[in-house]
């Protein structure tokens, strides 16, 4: 394949695909762990600060009960306050919340090796976070994310997600949402469901069933980049079913061990803008092996040496 200049499904975002032939996109070397095993640190079970709990849970049989704010309790997922948040609710110059979902209760379990129903059980609680931080009118603005490995900005190694909300919405994202009205305008359908009916038919698909698609976008920003939707028009995270979920957590499990695999750290986030019924709720799951140089720092143009084609044959192997 030459190179190949390309553009954001909808977004003013540019990326050269360049493949290099000589490296194998599959021949990363493989990842050595780098989690300490035996350390205990700030969001184990027995640190955990109990001014910091806003809530926890743990699976009755298959349903994940509340089990309000008690540290000495057995849980499996925690809901907690950031320790060092940059945004609070009582500074009017910075506001907003920053929230920690601790994913499980044991240090050294990796994100990729819990089991299907804990990540499932995740995306359950980002879905009645969003509900919950919506209820507060001022806010304009929902980002979920997880960093894993140190590359990727994780500061800590037990598996954990986070929540970043804001009085404010990025100036892209308005500029992103009013480009998907202005397609809906013209078009009569939402792009990102239109896009879900495209990439089903391209080489690019890693996965669908009836509930979620995943694939490589075709403007890979990312070596390996992928993203997750829900086949129905959902704005928001809090509207998905459990069969959704449950498809969701299955693909999000296998392509994070893949990413694992590599030796790459990964981000994968999802924003969730209020008050936007057109929006699609989707999740981009970004693996960190590009380091962006002079031509990225400088004109915005990515130049992406794994094509996305090649990247969705090796998680579908
Ligand atoms: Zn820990
Ligand atoms: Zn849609």
């Amino acid at each position: 394949m030459r190179s190949e200049l390309r553009k954001d499904y909808i977004q003013e975002k540019y990326v050269i695909i360049a493949p290099r032939r000589k490296k194998r996109p599959h021949d990363a070397k493989k990842a050595i762990s780098q989690r300490s095993i035996s350390t205990v640190c700030g969001i184990c079970p027995q640190k955990l600060q109990q001014d910091l709990i806003i809530q926890l849970f743990a699976w009755k049989k298959n349903n994940l009960q509340a089990l309000g704010k008690k540290k000495r309790v057995t849980w499996d997922i925690a809901i907690l306050n950031n320790l060092y948040p940059a945004i609070t609710l009582d500074n009017p110059k910075a506001y907003g919340i920053q929230e920690v979902i601790v994913e499980t209760p044991t240090h050294q379990r990796e994100f990729a090796k819990l089991s299907i129903k804990q990540i499932a059980g995740i995306l359950k609680i980002y879905g009645i976070r969003t509900k919950k931080i919506s209820k507060n009118k001022k806010i304009q603005y929902i980002l979920i994310f997880k960093n894993s490995g140190g590359l990727a900005g994780a500061s800590l190694a037990h598996a954990h997600s986070q929540i970043f909300a804001t009085d404010f919405l990025p100036p892209h994202l308005f500029d992103k949402s009013q480009r998907v009205q202005s397609y809906k305008l013209e078009h009569g359908s939402c792009v990102y469901c239109d896009v879900i009916k495209r990439e089903s038919k391209t080489p690019r698909l890693i996965y669908e069933d009836k509930y979620i698609i995943a694939f490589t976008p075709y403007a890979s920003m990312y070596n390996y980049e992928v993203w997750i939707l829900p086949k129905r028009h959902l704005d928001s995270i809090a509207y998905l079913n459990q069969q959704e979920r449950h498809s969701w957590a299955r693909i999000l499990k296998r392509i994070c061990q893949k990413i694992t695999d590599l030796g790459l750290p990964y981000n994968y986030y999802f924003h969730q803008t209020i008050f936007d019924e057109d929006q699609h709720v989707y999740m981009k799951i970004t693996p960190r092996g590009s380091t962006w140089a002079g031509v990225e720092i400088g004109s915005g143009i990515v130049i992406n040496p794994i094509s996305p084609e090649d990247a969705a044959q090796y998680y579908r192997e």
